[in-house]
């Protein structure tokens, strides 16, 4: 089966982590900084933080935001999980905004709609986290400029879009947010086996996101309640958790991060190819327009179900059958029973549901090969026939 996704290991990985396995720091050491530093340079952000998950990255980030019991935090329905769970995780209520059909990222006038309301009801929300889904950057201007009239906070998922770019900005920059989070799962865009990271402008943000990832635990003198008892002393100022990355970890992150562009530039390839071998299909092909560049994680075709005789989930199994390893990404998180159990109806947003029974996300990975290239075409041209 040629699978959705799939990392890519070279020598020099494997040899960057055994520098690190034979050296004198397996965490804690120089290379989580280095690997903080070559990434924040590479998206033009101030400060950076490795954690061990994106999922981390994210609680943290809600946590430095002080989002807490009473509070909303709105998303959108299409994303994983941990995109809305970290506002659970802080006590605060989740709302999801509907996507846009063309995008299938959150859509700033189904976002303004939502203010307007909630604004009357007294309901607006502390933070909105969005999700530059497939790697096509939201439209932040808009959402920007909606965080200043009803005084929110933005955070990015940017879990799928490392090294795309907004207009002049990489994808990570902060230019329009309070933090942006990237994701190191194998199957992303570069890897660090689990790992996850943090970026932002503002200091004090990242300190308090980093103070959380660490036990709450500070060893900086101006911040303690007292004066330390001796050069041993650290204390506890507040709960925490460890979140750290380890330097076998980032050590693979650096190595993969020298790679990116290569990266995403195969991933354009791959783009181009299916754009050209899919365009006469009955299917909505993804959106790759300036000044968006999209860093393309998946590569997500919607099938026009009226011009079809057969159904999404017999299209999606057969191609499974003959050995296209497809996928979905993702079932709308209201419709989720843990959801459902808090209250959501699963109807809440209408184009989410239209995408949830059109998705499917074919092969995307730089190590492809042309032949297995051409068989996902051929695949899905006679299934869709
Ligand atoms: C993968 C992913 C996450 C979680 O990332 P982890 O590093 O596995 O915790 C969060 N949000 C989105 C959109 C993702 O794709």
């Amino acid at each position: 089966m040629i699978p959705y996704g799939r990392q890519d290991i070279r020598k020099q990985d494997i040899d960057k982590v055994a520098e690190v396995l034979t050296s004198d720091f397996l965490t804690q050491g120089p290379v989580v900084s280095e690997f903080e530093s070559a990434v924040r340079e590479y998206c033009g952000a101030k400060y950076s933080l490795a954690l061990n998950s994106a999922t981390s990255a994210l609680h943290a980030a809600c946590v430095a935001l002080e989002l807490g019991s009473g509070d909303y935090l709105w998303t959108t329905p299409i994303t994983f999980v941990a995109s809305s769970n970290c506002g659970l995780l802080c006590n605060a209520k989740v709302d999801f905004v509907d996507i846009d059909r063309e995008t299938n990222n959150l859509c700033p006038i189904e976002l303004r709609k939502k203010l307007e309301k909630a604004k009357l009801e007294g309901r607006l929300p502390k933070v909105v986290v969005i999700v530059h889904l497939a790697g096509l950057p939201c439209q932040m201007k808009e959402i920007f400029e909606l965080s200043k009239e009803y005084n929110f906070k933005i955070i990015e998922d940017a879990s799928h879009a490392i090294g795309g770019e907004y207009f002049e900005d990489k994808i990570g920059s902060c230019a329009y947010s309070d933090f942006t989070v990237f994701s190191f799962h194998p199957v992303k865009i570069i890897t660090t086996g689990e790992g996850g990271m943090l970026l932002s402008n503002q200091q004090t943000l990242i300190e308090k996101a980093s103070l959380f990832a660490c036990h709450g635990v500070t060893r900086d003198s101006k911040k303690m309640t007292k004066e330390p008892d001796g050069s041993w002393y650290y204390q506890m100022i507040s709960l925490g958790h460890n979140f750290r990355m380890s330097d076998i970890h980032a050590a693979l992150g650096v190595s993969q991060f020298s790679r990116l562009d290569e990266y995403i530039g195969r991933r354009h390839e791959i783009a181009d190819f299916y754009d050209d071998q899919l365009v006469c299909l009955p299917i909505q092909l993804p959106l790759r327009k300036a000044p968006y560049y999209s860093g393309l994680h998946l590569y997500v075709i919607r099938l026009q179900l009226n011009k079809l005789d057969k159904s999404h989930t017999e299209i999606f199994e057969e191609l499974r059958a003959k050995g296209v390893g497809v996928n979905l990404h993702y079932i709308p998180i209201n419709t989720q029973p843990y959801y459902l159990d808090m209250g959501f109806t699963g109807q809440e947003c209408p184009n989410a549901l239209a995408y949830y029974s059109e998705a499917i996300s074919l092969p995307m990975y730089p190590s492809i090969t042309d032949e297995q290239l051409a068989k996902v075409v051929a695949v899905l041209k006679e299934v869709l026939r």
